[in-house]
């Protein structure tokens, strides 16, 4: 989604775009307890290994999570909360199939289980089953009818179910990432000039982080050719492009970071970027736990990808720039699609 306003400064002529996700990611949610479970079992047992899955998943160790809670379920076959984390567990190691199979089991046993609705229409949805998932979100809201962020999703995936197929497996995207609008940098500028804050001391922020965001600057311009590179500046008045890292977005203001952990501001005069700032969340989607370097990865690439130009996102669930960064079909590296459509963006006359 394009929001565009007029930039006080540059009022006369130059906009002012932000641009973020189209829809809103939905964190996915574990399940705090076990459910009622067999009055024979092991309950101290069973206990121990799911309090420490929940702490695993939250520190974002799934495949540990996922073993312990196979331990838990062997025990508890038929606990609803260790069938929906183990569910979730799977879901983070891109296992859909073995995911979907545990939502289902949970709501077999609790059918009401709003947790395992949520995390079963989100799996439907990274699989590309968007019927299924459309049936999901829409049994969730029938119970949690309050729930804006996942009214929104749901109007997002409707419309993406309309999409022609083609769409999804063509060499590019180039028709999504300019439907709005096409700007790019100019051919002259042949170096971008980025400001990082490198000593910030925002919650959640790692020193590893900022390797991780020179590594994907580096992947967009090697797949521009070498056309732009990316040079550092130490002052950010200096700087074409200003990314920031932020931990809790501002209501109101930032509100398009939780959609896609992140998002990109630019400041362009008819199709020519002169200056923009990028965010990144440093937050994790789990209360809790902490953010991977792959999450932070996948969201760097994706909203540097913005910062070059692609306003729009791609239909493709691998492609960086989907437009659920945090999904774990997306690729942690810029896929031939991604590549085609920025060469092509930067070779369009
Ligand atoms: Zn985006």
């Amino acid at each position: 989604m394009y929001n565009q306003k007029m930039s006080a400064r540059y009022i006369w002529c130059l906009v002012s775009i932000i641009i973020g996700a189209s829809t809103g990611y939905i964190p996915a949610l574990a399940a705090e307890g076990i459910g009622s479970i067999e009055p024979s079992s092991n309950t101290v047992q069973i206990d121990v290994l799911f309090k420490a899955s929940l702490y695993k998943l939250r520190q974002n160790k799934p495949s540990e999570a996922r073993d312990l809670l196979i331990e838990a379920s062997k025990l508890a076959p038929n606990s609803a909360g260790i069938h929906c984390n183990l569910g979730l567990a799977q879901m983070q190691l891109a296992n859909l199939d073995e995911a979907v199979a545990q939502f289902q089991l949970s709501l077999k046993l609790v059918p009401t289980m709003t947790e395992a609705m949520i995390d079963l229409a989100e799996c439907y949805r990274l699989q590309d089953k968007l019927d299924l998932s459309i049936e999901w979100y829409q049994k969730y809201l029938e119970l949690r009818p309050n729930d804006l962020s996942v009214r929104q999703t749901l109007d997002t995936v409707i419309k993406q179910s309309k999409l022609p197929q083609s769409e999804k497996f063509g060499s590019n995207y180039l028709r999504e990432a300019i439907a709005v609008e096409k700007n790019r940098w100019p051919r002259d500028k042949t170096t971008i000039s980025v400001y990082f804050d490198r000593n910030t001391k925002v919650p959640g922020f790692r020193s590893e982080f900022i390797g991780v965001l020179r590594d994907c600057l580096t992947e967009w311009s090697n797949a521009l050719g070498g056309r732009i590179h990316f040079s550092e500046s130490l002052l950010e008045r200096n700087a074409d492009l200003v990314c920031r890292w932020v931990y809790q977005p501002k209501p109101g203001h930032d509100d398009l970071l939780l959609n896609e952990r992140g998002n990109a501001s630019l400041t362009a005069y008819r199709g020519e970027i002169s200056h923009a700032t990028i965010k990144l969340l440093t937050a994790p989607s789990l209360i809790g736990s902490e953010v991977s370097e792959e999450i932070i990865r996948k969201t760097c690439l994706h909203e540097i990808g913005h910062a070059l130009g692609i306003g729009g996102h791609s239909p493709n669930n691998t492609d960086v720039m989907f437009y659920l960064v945090e999904s774990p079909t997306v690729e942690s590296h810029l896929t031939s699609r991604d590549k085609e459509t920025i060469s092509r963006l930067y070779n369009l006359n």
